[in-house]
C-alpha cells in the first residue's frame, strides 16, 4: 500500500497551507479535498478562496469604490459625471480572481511536491485515509500523519430553510447578478455586515434581523456602539432583539415574521440572507471505528496542540474549537507540520485578530474592555479619534477610532481596537506589538510615519498616559 508521511484531509487555508509546510519540511505529503468549483472542476482553497474571505472581499472592493466615487468623488474637487454599475460584471471579476488564486495554490502544490487527490478523504484505524474521487473510484492509502481539515459550513434554521435563489446563505449571496431591491438579513454577525455593505452600497433597502440586544457582542462595547451608529447612518436598517419565528416565499416575494418586545412583526423582501453562523463540517469525515472523538457541536476535540484522541492524528481550522478565521487555520497547519517533523511550535491565540471588512473597517486583538472587567484585570486605556488624524482628515475618513488598552500594573498591551478606514492593515502593528509583549509606553517612544493613519495608534498608546499631542486632556496642573 502506497504509503505517505502525512495526508492531510481538506484544502481550506487550514489544509493547503499544512500541506505546502509539511513538503517544504521533506515530508511525503497528500492533500484530499472534494470540493467542486462553478463549472464542476475540483478546486483547492476551500471556503476561503471559493466562496468566502476572497470572494466577498472583491465584491465589498468593487461596491467601495463604486460608492466612494458616487458619493466621496465631489469632496476631492473630481466630478464623476453620470455613474452606473454592471453587477454581472462585477461577479465575473470576483470569479476571475478567485479562479487565479486557487489555481496559484495548484501551481503552490506542484512546486512543491504535494500529491493533491481530488475527492473524499475519510479516516480510517491505523491510520489510513479512504480516497473516494469524483467518479466513484476509490483507494486505501496509509499514512503516519493524518491532519484533518475538514472546514465548515452555514448553519440553517429552522424558521429559514433555504429556497432558490431567494432565500439564500452566503454562497448564494455572492452571485447575483441583479441588486435585490429590498434584502433581508437574518443575522447582523460579520457576514450579514460585509454581504450587507456590499449590498447596500450597490443599492438595496437593506435590513438586518439580528436576536440578540447587543450589537456586534463579540467587540469591545465603545466601538459595537460607534459602529452601530455608522452603519445606521449609512441606510443600514439594524434591527436588535429580532428573533425570526417564521418565513415564505409567495410570488418571488420573501415573507419574515420576527418577534421583538413589542411583539410579531412582519417584513417584506426580494432576498433573504440566512446568516446565523457556521457550524463544524465533520459529516463522513471519519468511519465509526476510527473511534475520532468528537465535541458538543459535532467540532473534532483537539488539545492545545490541535492532537486529536488519536495517535498521529490532528485537526486544524474550522472544525476545531477557536474563532472561525482562515489565518487562525492556516497558523495551526504551520504549527502541525513543523511538530509532525519533530520542531518546537505553538500557537499564540491570544494574538489572532479579528476583522470585520466594512467601511470603516473593524479590526481588533486581544481583550476588550468589558472582558478584562470580568477577568477583575485592572486595565487603562487610550482612545484616540481618527477625526483628529491628519492623515484621515486628507482621506475625507474620520469616523471611528483606536482605543487601546494596557494592564494598569506592567503597562502591557492587553487590547486594540479600532473602527476606521485600513483598519484591517493597521491592526497588524497592535498584533506585532502584543506578540513581543510590548507596552504602550513601547508604542508611544516609536516614531510613526507622518502623516499616516497608524500615528492614530501611536496617539491611542500616548493616549493611555493623557499624553496624546493632537487631542486635548484635562490639564494636570
Ligand atoms: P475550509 O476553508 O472550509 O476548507 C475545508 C475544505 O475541506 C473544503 O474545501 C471542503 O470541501 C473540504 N472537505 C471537507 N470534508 C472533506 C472530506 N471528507 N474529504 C475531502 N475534502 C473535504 N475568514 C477570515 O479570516 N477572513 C475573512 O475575510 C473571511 N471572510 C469570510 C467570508 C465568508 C462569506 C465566509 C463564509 C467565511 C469567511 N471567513 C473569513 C471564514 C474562513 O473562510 C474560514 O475560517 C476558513 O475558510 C476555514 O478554513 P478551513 O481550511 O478550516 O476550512
Ligand atoms: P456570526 O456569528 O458572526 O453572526 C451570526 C449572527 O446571527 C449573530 O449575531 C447571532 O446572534 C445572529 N443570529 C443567530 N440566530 C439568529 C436568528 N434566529 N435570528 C436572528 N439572528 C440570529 O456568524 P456569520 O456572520 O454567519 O459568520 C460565520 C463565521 O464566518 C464568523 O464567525 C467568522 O468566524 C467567519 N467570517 C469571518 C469574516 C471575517 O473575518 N471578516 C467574514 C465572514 C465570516
Amino acid at each position: 500500500m502506497d504509503k505517505y508521511d502525512v495526508i492531510v484531509i481538506g484544502a481550506g487555508p487550514a489544509g493547503y497551507i499544512a500541506a505546502i509546510r509539511c513538503a517544504q519540511l521533506g515530508l511525503r505529503t497528500a492533500c484530499v479535498d472534494n470540493r467542486l468549483g462553478k463549472q464542476g472542476e475540483p478546486v483547492l482553497g476551500g471556503t476561503c478562496l471559493n466562496v468566502g474571505c476572497i470572494p466577498s472581499k472583491a465584491l465589498l472592493e468593487s461596491s467601495a469604490l463604486y460608492e466612494k466615487v458616487r458619493d466621496g468623488a465631489a469632496l476631492h474637487g473630481i466630478v464623476a459625471g453620470e455613474l452606473s454599475h454592471d453587477v454581472a460584471a462585477m461577479i465575473a471579476g470576483k470569479d476571475r480572481v478567485v479562479q487565479e488564486l486557487t489555481g496559484g495554490i495548484e501551481t503552490l502544490f506542484r512546486s512543491n511536491g504535494v500529491d493533491w487527490l481530488r475527492g473524499s478523504g475519510q479516516l480510517l484505524p491505523g491510520p489510513q485515509v479512504r480516497v473516494t474521487g469524483h467518479d466513484g473510484a476509490a483507494q486505501t492509502l496509509a499514512a503516519a500523519n493524518v491532519i484533518l481539515a475538514s472546514g465548515s459550513a452555514p448553519m440553517d434554521i429552522e424558521a429559514a430553510p433555504l429556497q432558490g435563489d431567494r432565500i439564500v446563505d452566503s454562497t448564494g449571496a455572492l452571485d447575483w447578478t441583479e441588486v435585490p431591491p429590498r434584502l433581508g438579513i437574518i443575522g447582523a454577525g460579520v457576514i450579514g455586515l460585509e454581504l450587507g455593505s456590499v449590498w447596500r452600497r450597490l443599492g438595496s433597502a437593506v435590513t438586518l434581523l439580528e436576536a440578540q440586544d447587543v450589537f456586534l457582542s463579540m467587540a469591545d462595547r465603545q466601538i459595537g456602539r460607534a459602529a452601530l451608529a455608522v452603519f445606521r447612518n449609512q441606510g443600514l436598517d439594524i434591527r436588535l432583539g429580532a428573533l425570526v419565528k417564521h418565513t415564505a416565499v409567495d410570488n418571488d416575494m420573501v415573507r419574515v415574521e420576527y418577534e421583538v418586545e413589542e411583539g410579531v412583526q412582519t417584513l417584506e423582501f426580494d432576498r433573504l440572507i440566512v446568516a446565523v453562523g457556521r457550524r463544524p463540517y465533520t459529516h463522513g469525515l471519519a468511519a465509526a471505528e476510527a473511534g475520532l472523538l468528537l465535541d458538543e457541536g459535532g467540532f473534532i476535540h483537539v488539545d492545545d496542540d490541535c492532537c486529536t484522541n488519536l495517535p498521529g492524528v490532528y485537526a486544524i481550522g474550522d472544525a476545531v474549537r477557536g474563532p472561525m478565521l482562515a489565518h487562525k487555520g492556516s497558523k495551526e497547519g504551520v504549527v502541525v507540520a513543523e511538530r509532525i517533523a519533530g520542531q518546537q511550535s505553538e500557537v499564540n491565540y491570544d494574538t489572532i485578530a479579528s476583522v470585520i471588512y466594512t467601511q470603516p473597517e473593524i479590526a481588533w486583538v486581544g481583550k476588550t474592555e468589558e472582558a478584562l472587567k470580568t477577568a477583575g484585570n485592572p486595565c487603562r486605556s487610550g482612545v484616540f479619534p481618527f477625526a483628529a488624524s491628519g492623515r484621515a482628515r486628507a482621506m475625507q475618513e474620520t469616523d471611528g477610532m483606536v482605543k487601546l488598552l494596557s494592564d494598569e500594573d506592567t503597562d502591557e498591551v492587553l487590547g486594540v481596537h479600532i473602527i476606521g478606514t485600513a483598519a484591517s492593515e493597521l491592526i497588524a502593528t497592535a498584533v506585532m506589538a502584543m506578540e513581543f509583549a510590548g507596552s504602550s509606553e513601547d508604542i508611544a517612544r516609536t516614531v510613526f510615519a507622518h502623516p499616516t493613519l497608524s500615528e492614530g495608534i501611536h496617539e491611542a498608546a500616548l493616549a493611555v498616559d493623557e499624553r496624546a499631542l493632537h487631542i486635548s486632556h484635562k490639564r494636570r496642573r
